[in-house]
């Protein structure tokens, strides 16, 4: 349930709704609006008697919420949620472009690939250091050495950094380093990893499940806007099905109906929904024209000795036309938007 607070009302009225909030046993979220305080009432087993709180002075109404997620819903918070990295933007009207490769092999190559896809419109830069690989024989990351690499392309480039969080042990040397924390499709439904970076300062991107609903990835992100961090980004990365033609399939429906669920951005990835590169452009194009706020995408300037996700890393040079093809697509829906999207 949703308490919201008249436009006047004082903070003395808002104490005394949250008080009488938590004396009946339930936690108060106060959600702070462009135009309305309104006041989540968390953690009821059942229905809440409105009665309680509609006397109260100062409150204008009290609205029951019907999803089962709350904090992330448009039921709690109409407005969309703009989230700050640096000088970039994510969220709203911004478009937010994030490239790298899969996974951070070298100094050199980071900062290879960095300087293009920033010279080509790139706003972060995405690279693995902790690699969640289907065989524990394949390359599974450098590891902290991964995470000095990244730090060092931000520091020459300028480019905020996102990469991985595998799990809970290494969460906080993760977070140490990166300004992005991101939370794979495979630990999507981690929860013990969604309550560690509920307790994280930074923004947290959380990819969807190749198996999850809408419904279980947007309660993945309400674990961790229930503990506290409510910089999330959602990505589409594709789901599971019986497509032979890509690894998996892009879900650009998820994007619309997310964007109708909640206030959150939402981005797509997809490297990881095609699995081959001939399909990067065109997916891209089809994210843009949906709605996503922003793209993920693996590029690679040798993608024939990638040490992971070669053959849907894109050329760097191929990357350069994806950013101005979908500019292009974005200032067809976005007409009085400047040009250049994202920075502040
Ligand atoms: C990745 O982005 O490097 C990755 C492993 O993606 P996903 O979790 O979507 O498979
Ligand atoms: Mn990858």
């Amino acid at each position: 349930m949703l308490v919201v607070m008249s436009q006047h009302a004082t903070p003395e009225e808002i104490d005394a709704v949250i008080a009488a909030i938590e004396g009946k046993g339930y936690m108060a979220r106060p959600i702070p609006g462009g135009e309305r305080v309104a006041i989540g009432v968390l953690h009821n087993k059942g229905a809440v008697d409105a009665s309680h709180f509609l006397g109260l002075p100062g409150v204008k109404d009290v609205i029951p919420v019907t999803r089962p997620y709350k904090l992330v819903s448009r039921e709690f918070q109409p407005e969309d949620t703009v989230i700050q990295v640096g000088d970039v933007l994510i969220g709203d009207e911004h478009l937010t472009l994030i490239a790298g490769p899969c996974a951070v092999e070298s100094k050199a190559q980071c900062l290879n690939i960095a300087k293009k896809v920033k010279r080509s419109g790139a706003h972060l830069f995405r690279g693995g250091a902790f690699k969640p690989r289907t065989s524990p024989y394949s390359f599974q990351g450098l590891g902290e050495e991964g995470l000095k690499i990244l730090a060092q392309v931000r520091e020459t480039t300028g480019l905020p950094v996102i990469t991985e969080a595998l799990d809970t042990e290494t969460f906080g040397l993760v977070e140490d380093y990166t300004d992005v924390i991101q939370i794979g499709a495979r630990n999507m439904q981690n929860f013990s990893l969604l309550r560690r970076a509920g307790r994280s300062q930074k923004p947290v991107l959380i990819k969807r499940g190749m198996a999850a609903t809408i419904e279980e990835w947007l309660m993945a992100a309400e674990y961790v806007l229930e503990g506290g961090n409510t910089q999330v980004i959602l990505c589409e990365r594709g789901v599971r099905t019986f497509a032979h033609h890509s690894r998996n399939t892009l879900d650009v429906s998820a994007v619309a109906a997310v964007r109708k669920e909640s206030h959150l951005p939402v981005i797509v990835d997809p490297s990881h929904a095609a699995g081959r590169r001939d399909q990067v452009i065109p997916l891209s194009r089809a994210a843009v024209a949906v709605g996503a706020h922003g793209l993920m995408v693996e590029v690679h300037h040798n993608p024939d000795e990638a040490l992971s996700d070669g053959a849907q890393s894109l050329y760097p040079e191929q990357f350069e036309i994806l950013c101005q093809e979908i500019h292009a697509i974005f200032d067809v829906f976005h007409p009085s938007h400047p040009v250049k999207p994202s920075a502040t």
